[in-house]
């Protein structure tokens, strides 16, 4: 599988281009190679690069570092979430570990923007889960007993307040919850590239095409060199499954976002200049929306099997017509063409939708599957796999482990069939909200 960078993703676009990009061009031999350079694989880099500085620490990936899904995401550092797959949040034992995880992977964003002074536009501002079909309300008054005994401070919020909030008459009942951070997704993974430990090297476009354990060494072999490596991470969250990890227990699911121009002085003052904000859709498969500090709005509303999972322009195209219509639903008075780009990023599902972070054979580790929850629980489980890798033990780990193990899917064809007849049957469920 060939994966491509384009240049349609608007926060990439918002970023310098890099200068310092390196391509596998010979053999290596190394202690440690990690797979994929998103959250998981930055994160997993650093702290090895930490634990070990006499060390060598390969980290490849096959586009440019932090330009899959870590750079192509909504930029909800989660503390909560509703929607968690098809998996419904009855057992409030289970949503408080899955919730434990949220915390840490919100702690350790925190405490690396807070040691290298990141700029990636956070903003504490909380996050809002919103409906137009009033029936909703019994859901969000059940989400909201969860969080409120798990100490989640949220309030209901009505018709008029969500107007005033997200500028738009679209919303007629939701539910605040004030622990959910905003960021650029694209600034966050820029500054973990940046900030690698010296010791840790990198190589770009360069793709992992197959990999066999061989005794104590693992041989991984790229199109243009080969790397002999005594240990492994695999960080390629939606390409898991293609380089044969974890086969029968996670899945790729291409989403599509877009993002407009910034709104003009006139534009946003008809939407009533509301502050930053986010609002994730209260069925799973309505649109996440959010207006950016720069007055964009950004809108994911499609989520769906895609073969090959990178979409070409005429595909995005097609997307991005209903994300117009779901602006234009939500803010009438916009113009059509606000529109600046849309683009395509790949995620990877599990049957209940835990997570993986597991040692999988001999020296050989893996991380992956955060759904929604990326930016924080990916970060988390980067550093943690390598602690875990290292043989070392601690309390995240223990929290991380307390999670029920994905559970095994059912085979081709029918977990195809099966993912797509239920992708369709929540978008019928979810019609008026995308
Ligand atoms: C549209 C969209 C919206 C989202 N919204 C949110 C959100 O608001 N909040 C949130 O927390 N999460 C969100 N997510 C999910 C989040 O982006 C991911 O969970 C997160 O980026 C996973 O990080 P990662 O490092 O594990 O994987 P990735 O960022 O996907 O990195 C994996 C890397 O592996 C590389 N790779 C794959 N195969 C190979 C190979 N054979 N050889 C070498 N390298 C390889 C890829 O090139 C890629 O760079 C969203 C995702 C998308 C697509």
């Amino acid at each position: 599988m060939q994966l491509i960078n384009d240049n349609s993703c608007g926060w990439i676009n918002d970023l310098s281009p890099r200068t310092n990009v390196k391509s596998l061009d010979k053999n290596y031999d190394c202690e440690w190679l990690i797979i994929g350079a998103g959250y998981t694989g930055l994160s997993a880099a650093r702290k090895l690069g930490q634990l070990y500085s006499n060390q060598k620490i390969i980290l490849v990936d096959a586009q440019l570092a932090g330009e899959g899904a870590s750079s192509r995401n909504s930029g909800y550092l989660v503390e909560t979430t509703l929607n968690d797959g098809f998996t419904s949040n009855k057992k409030l034992e289970n949503y408080k570990k899955k919730s434990d995880i949220y915390d840490l992977g919100i702690e350790v964003v925190k405490k690396f923007i807070k040691e290298y002074q990141v700029d990636c536009d956070w903003n504490e501002c909380g996050k809002y889960f919103a409906s137009s079909r009033l029936e909703d309300k019994k859901i969000l008054i059940n989400f909201s007993e969860t969080l409120s005994k798990l100490d989640f401070r949220n309030n209901l919020v009505d018709e008029e307040e969500l107007k005033k909030k997200l500028g738009t008459s679209f919303y007629n009942i939701g539910l605040y919850t004030k622990g959910g951070i905003l960021l650029h997704p694209g600034k966050l993974v820029r500054a973990m590239i940046d900030t690698l430990p010296k010791n840790v090297e990198l190589f770009e476009n360069s793709s992992l095409i197959n990999w066999k354990k061989n005794n104590d060494i693992i041989l991984c072999t790229f199109k243009e060199a080969i790397i002999k490596t005594k240990k492994i991470i695999f960080a390629t969250n939606g390409f898991l499954k293609s380089l044969g990890i974890k086969t029968n227990y996670n899945f790729p699911i291409t989403l599509t976002a877009s993002m407009t121009r910034p709104l003009t002085d006139k534009e946003f003052k008809s939407i009533g200049e509301p502050k930053e904000w986010g609002v994730l859709p209260v069925r799973p498969m309505g649109a996440t929306i959010r207006m950016t500090k720069d007055r964009r709005i950004l809108i994911r509303n499609t989520a769906e099997v895609h073969n090959p999972y990178k979409m070409d322009q005429s595909d995005l195209k097609k997307r991005s017509t209903k994300q117009k219509i779901g602006i234009k639903k939500r803010f009438p008075q916009l113009p059509d063409n606000i529109i600046q780009s849309t683009w395509s990023g790949i995620v990877s599902r599990t049957r209940n939708s835990s997570q993986i972070f597991e040692k999988i054979d001999e020296n050989i580790f893996a991380a992956g599957c955060y759904n929604g929850s990326g930016i924080g629980v990916g970060t988390l489980f980067g550093e943690q796999i390598a602690i875990k890798a290292s043989n070392e033990h601690t309390n995240e780990i223990e929290t991380i482990e307390a999670r029920k193990k994905p559970t095994c899917l059912p085979p081709q064809p029918f977990l195809n069939l099966g993912v797509k007849a239920r992708l369709i049957y929540e978008r019928l469920r979810a019609r008026t909200e995308i």
